[in-house]
């Protein structure tokens, strides 16, 4: 019998400021046969997200920070190799927390199956998948959309951001996003059907927001806080609301930019509210059922960054704080035979 190697990447040592490849180390190990109760998967795809970052840090925030020498984690999507565990079976698809490896052997805990009839599998780690969740409950729960409102969204071409401006369109909202070059804001615009999008990189941010903006602010969801939180503070309306959801900007900060003057907040009595995705998992029936329909009807379009081999992970992801990635970053850790587009 040949042994079959597993290809891992490891978490070396942790980033003071921007994280490069050398905090990372790619290891081969021996594929362990599932025990009862337990299965084996095959990696297809793996999802590199901007929360990565901070566990790297060995700081313990809303969760534990990633051990040294051990697998990277991060969501995945596999198709089951062999199992001996009653509720899963050679060729089943699962959505898991398998992480940065080619094979896992799993207990079934927190895996949830899926149905490749149902559409891209690659897409439960995106639009139909935790980023897409996070743009859903955070938009709907604390962003509480009305017709006609202004909805401003940063990061607007990523996992998350495009999917928030797309759902404000849909409740009939005027959605502006921010992002980091012309080809993206193109994209937001062109493709995504958002009202406006500002190159926070070369335009004046409040001349901008003045001219895209003209009736002020009602939501801004904000995915990177620092300078661009505090040039949309000075245009927010009374009654303003701030989903509080990424601050990306500062991910790799070795020391903290000065804050942002929060005094409009209080003029404007404008609430500002922390959000963890973790807290909304009970919205997943209603958000699947929504963004399933609207992808449907093509009322959603969705945008894919996708790197090829496990040995690209810790390249590709370094990408997410560049800007280089467009569109949600995964990497094709293997064959998907079900992909159609
Ligand atoms: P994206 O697909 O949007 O990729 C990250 C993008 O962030 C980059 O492409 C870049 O876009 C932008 N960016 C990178 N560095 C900076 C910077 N210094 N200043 C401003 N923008 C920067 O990632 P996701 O959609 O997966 O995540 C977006 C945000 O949502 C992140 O902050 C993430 O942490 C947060 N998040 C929070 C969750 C929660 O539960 N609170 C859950 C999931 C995500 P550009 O070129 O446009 O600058």
């Amino acid at each position: 019998m040949t042994t079959m190697i597993n290809r891992q990447i490891l978490l070396k040592s942790r980033p003071f400021g921007s994280p490069t490849e050398a905090n990372f180390e790619l290891v081969e190990s021996s594929i362990l046969e599932p025990g009862e109760g337990r299965f084996l998967t095959r990696t297809i795809y793996l999802s590199l997200d901007p929360y990565m970052r901070g566990r790297m840090s060995g700081v313990k925030s809303y969760t534990e920070p990633q051990a040294l020498n051990a697998v990277m984690q991060g969501g995945t999507v596999s198709r089951v190799v062999s199992s001996r565990h009653p509720g899963f079976v050679e060729g089943d698809y699962v959505l898991g927390n398998d992480g940065w490896q080619e094979y896992a052997v799993s207990d079934g805990k927190g895996c949830r199956k899926l149905d490749p009839s149902k559409g891209p599998l690659s897409y439960a780690l995106g639009v139909l998948g935790m980023p897409g969740l996070t743009a859903y409950a955070a938009l709907f729960d604390v962003g509480r959309p009305k017709k006609g409102e202004t909805v401003v969204v940063s990061a607007a071409s990523g996992a998350v951001g495009s999917v928030v401006g797309q759902i404000a369109k849909i409740q009939g909202c005027r959605a502006v996003g921010l992002a980091g070059s012309d080809e993206k804001c193109d994209f937001v615009t062109k493709e995504l059907g958002f009202d406006a999008c500002i190159n926070y990189k070369t335009e004046d941010l409040h001349v901008s927001l003045t001219t895209t903006c003209p009736e002020g602010i009602d939501i801004y969801y904000d995915n990177v806080a620092g300078r661009v939180l505090e040039a949309v503070l000075k245009h927010l309306n009374i009654g303003a609301r701030i989903p509080l959801v990424g601050l990306i900007s500062q991910y790799n900060a070795t020391e903290m930019p000065p804050g942002p003057n929060l005094m409009p907040l209080l003029v404007k009595r404008a609430l500002i509210q922390g959000f963890l995705v973790s807290d909304h998992y009970h919205r997943m029936p209603d958000f699947l059922r929504d963004v399933s329909s609207w992808i449907k009807a093509g009322k959603i379009k969705y945008r894919e960054d996708i790197a090829n081999g496990i040995e690209e992970a810790p390249r590709a992801f370094l990408r997410l704080f560049s800007g280089e990635n467009f569109g949600k970053l995964i990497v094709q850790v293997s064959e998907d035979s079900n992909r159609t587009i």
